[in-house]
């Protein structure tokens, strides 16, 4: 009698639809700074965060809710780590990883919120600085901040994912375009973060 070989999985166990995770292969690989670029990933797995408390990005106290419920919601059960950074860095090689803003400064009429990155982190793949604006007047919601911090991550849309998705395939959960489409991360963007980070 034959002994059949046992497969043996090990680790976790790559579910991921599609690759969305900053570079891929349909995306440059390193990375570019300024507004208009695909995302880059973070500098690593513990993610600082401010949001703008005065001058002209600064988010009400309903925005900066609705930022801490989708951190709360779809990244902290990722294995990212998130905390919030009440002396935020803007110098030197240790910045402060996110800063939201609200505004629409530099934004195209069409979009209603944008990440780049303005300062690069210790490898071509990463970002030491990730800015993220949205414009507000109820354009400040839970979908799009899921989004836009994906982004922040590293997350893609859909033409920038390998293989390629449509951009409104319901997989790509809230990185879906436009962008206020879905509210949860999804499987598919939590297993990219969790391999990445
Ligand atoms: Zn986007």
């Amino acid at each position: 009698m034959a002994l059949v070989p046992l497969m043996v999985a090990v680790g976790v166990a790559w579910a991921a639809v599609t690759d969305n995770m900053f570079p891929t292969a349909n995306t440059g690989s390193s990375c570019a700074l300024g507004m208009g670029h695909p995302p880059c990933q973070t500098d690593n797995r513990e993610v600082y965060f401010y949001m703008d408390s005065s001058g002209e990005y600064k988010l009400e106290s309903e925005d900066r809710s609705t930022v801490n419920a989708a951190i709360d919601g779809e990244y902290r059960p990722t294995d990212l780590a998130f905390h919030y950074d009440s002396s935020p860095v803007f110098e030197g090689s240790g910045e402060t990883d996110i800063i939201y803003q609200e505004g629409s400064t530099g934004l195209p009429d069409s979009v209603a919120g944008r990440t780049w990155c303005n300062a690069r982190g210790g490898t071509r793949y990463n970002c030491d600085q990730q800015y993220i604006r949205i414009r507000g007047n109820g354009e400040y919601n839970y979908a799009r901040v899921c989004h836009e911090t994906g982004h922040a991550v590293g997350l893609q849309h859909g033409d920038y994912a390998s293989p390629q998705l449509s951009k409104t395939d319901s997989r790509l959960g809230c990185m879906v375009t436009p962008s206020a489409g879905h509210s949860d991360l999804g499987s598919n963007n939590r297993d990219n973060i969790n391999a990445t980070y």
